[in-house]
């Protein structure tokens, strides 16, 4: 019994140290306290020495090795451009549910050269690999998929995945080439990893539309789940590019959420009236420089004139370099 109580005590701490999310997030409470009682109970059951290696997560870098073995185990994807942050350990505690007990969650890092329009930041895009596998470690990711740009792309490439609708407006347009590249990637994940979902957030609204609307049309036999916006405490949506921004801009970028926030509220139909309020509260902001404001349907992402239910209101502004985007769902 004392051999028992002390294995329990050694899973609580492994769990605790795999889920570092239970104690930021509300939702994530519950259902990491399901999980510390199936560990829990998983663990005592097993020699302790497989701990540390049930724990540890791994790391392949080829396509070769990601497609050496069948998989048996369901697989939920998380696909990343890395410098993780607690909106991406929202993303991986939601593919952990969805993996369920026996399930694996993959996550994927690459920084995307094709995504990148040139003269943007690919260059200067933050790389911190010891910390994003720390932040795999703590969060109970099974295996890191992370290649080289050579890894993924011939030279001589010559094949690419569009979306031809969805992408031409909002991102879009202000980022020619950016949703092919995206595209084209996960098309690439999909089939190197071959999950049976993948998790992507509602902070990119467009890049989620166009990847379920890819998805459907190429018949990808997999389930896409959509994560809510993860904010930080002062309304500013978590993003890996917010850490360009100096502290001046970092306080004036909650104008972001704050605008959007207002134009909801105002209640106002007119999509019209919804940006303007929008572009009110930004104007009002020292630094800022919209790049688009625009209330759209969430499906087919066409501008539309009077607000619904199935409206969302999205924004691009720069601070400075950086050009950071978020959006609310107008219903
Ligand atoms: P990234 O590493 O920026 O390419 O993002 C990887 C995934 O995390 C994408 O599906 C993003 O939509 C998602 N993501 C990034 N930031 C947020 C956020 N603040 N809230 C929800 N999802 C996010």
């Amino acid at each position: 019994m004392r051999g028992r109580i002390a294995l329990q005590s050694t899973a609580r701490e492994m769990v605790h140290e795999r889920c570092p999310f239970s104690r930021s997030f509300g939702s994530a409470h519950a259902s990491s306290r399901r999980f510390l009682a199936v560990v829990i109970v998983d663990f005592a059951i097993r020699d302790p020495t497989e701990l540390s290696e049930a724990a540890d997560v791994k790391i392949l870098s080829t396509v070769a090795e990601a497609q050496a073995k069948p998989r048996v185990k369901r697989r939920v994807l998380v696909p990343t451009m890395g410098a993780l942050h607690k909106a991406h350990g929202e993303l991986i505690r939601v593919a952990r549910e969805a993996a369920g007990k026996d399930g694996e969650v993959a996550v994927s890092i690459f920084v995307n050269p094709l995504q990148f329009e040139p003269g943007s930041d690919y260059k200067r895009y933050p790389r911190p690999e010891k910390a994003d596998e720390k932040f795999c470690r703590s969060a109970g990711v099974d295996l890191l998929f992370r290649p080289s740009a050579d890894e993924v792309y011939e030279n001589d490439r010559s094949t690419f995945v569009e979306e031809t609708s969805l992408s031409s407006t909002l991102e879009g347009k202000s980022r020619p080439g950016h949703f092919r590249g995206v595209c084209t990637v996960v098309a690439k994940l999909f089939n190197i990893l071959a999950p049976d979902a993948a998790v992507f957030g509602e902070k990119d609204f467009q890049q989620l539309a166009i990847i379920r609307r890819m998805v459907r049309d190429l018949n990808f036999d997999i389930d896409i789940i959509a994560v809510p916006i993860v904010r930080e405490g002062d309304g500013l949506a978590c993003s890996s590019r917010n850490q360009y921004l100096n502290p001046k801009e970092r306080k004036r970028a909650t104008v972001l959420h704050k605008a959007l926030l207002a134009a909801k509220d105002a209640g106002k139909k007119s999509a019209d009236d919804v940006v303007r309020i929008a572009q009110k509260v930004i104007n009002g902001a020292p630094l800022a420089r919209i790049d688009y404001i625009e209330v759209v349907d969430s499906e087919t992402l066409k501008p539309i004139e009077i607000a619904g239910p199935s409206s969302v209101l999205l924004l691009a502004v720069f601070f400075g370099k950086t050009r950071l985007i978020d959006n609310l769902r107008l219903n």
